[in-house]
């Protein structure tokens, strides 16, 4: 058995979730789960080294992961949403679907040159969300040198990208 067996075991694979041909990693199950999430919050934060000054979520499950790291972590929590979503001036950042582009946006005063950020979300595939939250937070003036994932789908290659990046990336599950 490997480490966080227990927590895989708590997601749950759905077939064709949002397009035909795709497995969609259905991590709502974990959450239901008091034991699950509580040991999910817990070991990502044992994961963790160095002062963090704010630990910065993507929209929308990775909210949920950034705010019940805070507190462990001593730190804030910076929301990095879809663009149009955020009330103040802010800075923006373009990535690149499978089909078109996207784009994520953070508040241009959301953090202090230098401020030590750790990047969260439920999971990484392309790792095209992550990079691009990652140069978002860079342009504004962060250090982000940790990312951590729920769940990474390493044939994807994602992680990988990150760490070319200089990002010391973990995940609990893969
Ligand atoms: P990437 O940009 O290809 O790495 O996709 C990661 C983003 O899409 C994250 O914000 C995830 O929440 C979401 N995502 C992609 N695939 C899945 C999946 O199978 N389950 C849950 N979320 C996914």
């Amino acid at each position: 058995a490997n480490a966080n067996d227990d927590l895989k075991a708590l997601i749950r694979t759905i077939p064709d979730f949002p397009k035909p041909g795709i497995l969609f990693r259905d991590i709502t199950t974990l959450l239901l789960n008091p034991a699950g999430f509580a040991a999910s919050i817990a070991r990502m934060a044992d994961a963790t080294h160095g002062p963090i000054d704010l630990v910065a979520g993507i929209e929308a499950r990775g909210f949920l992961f950034a705010a019940a790291l805070a507190s462990p972590l001593k730190a804030g929590v910076l929301l990095i949403r879809k663009d149009g979503k955020l009330p103040g001036a802010t800075i923006a950042e373009d990535y690149a679907l499978e089909y078109g582009q996207d784009r994520i946006a953070m508040h241009a005063d959301a953090l202090a040159p230098g401020a030590r950020v750790l990047l969260v979300d439920d999971l990484i595939a392309t790792g095209g969300t992550a990079r691009a939250a990652i140069r978002l937070l860079r342009k504004a003036g962060a250090s982000v040198s940790q990312a951590q994932f729920l769940v990474d789908l390493p044939d994807l290659g994602g992680a990988k990208l990150l760490r070319d990046d200089g990002v010391d990336v973990s995940a609990l599950i893969s």
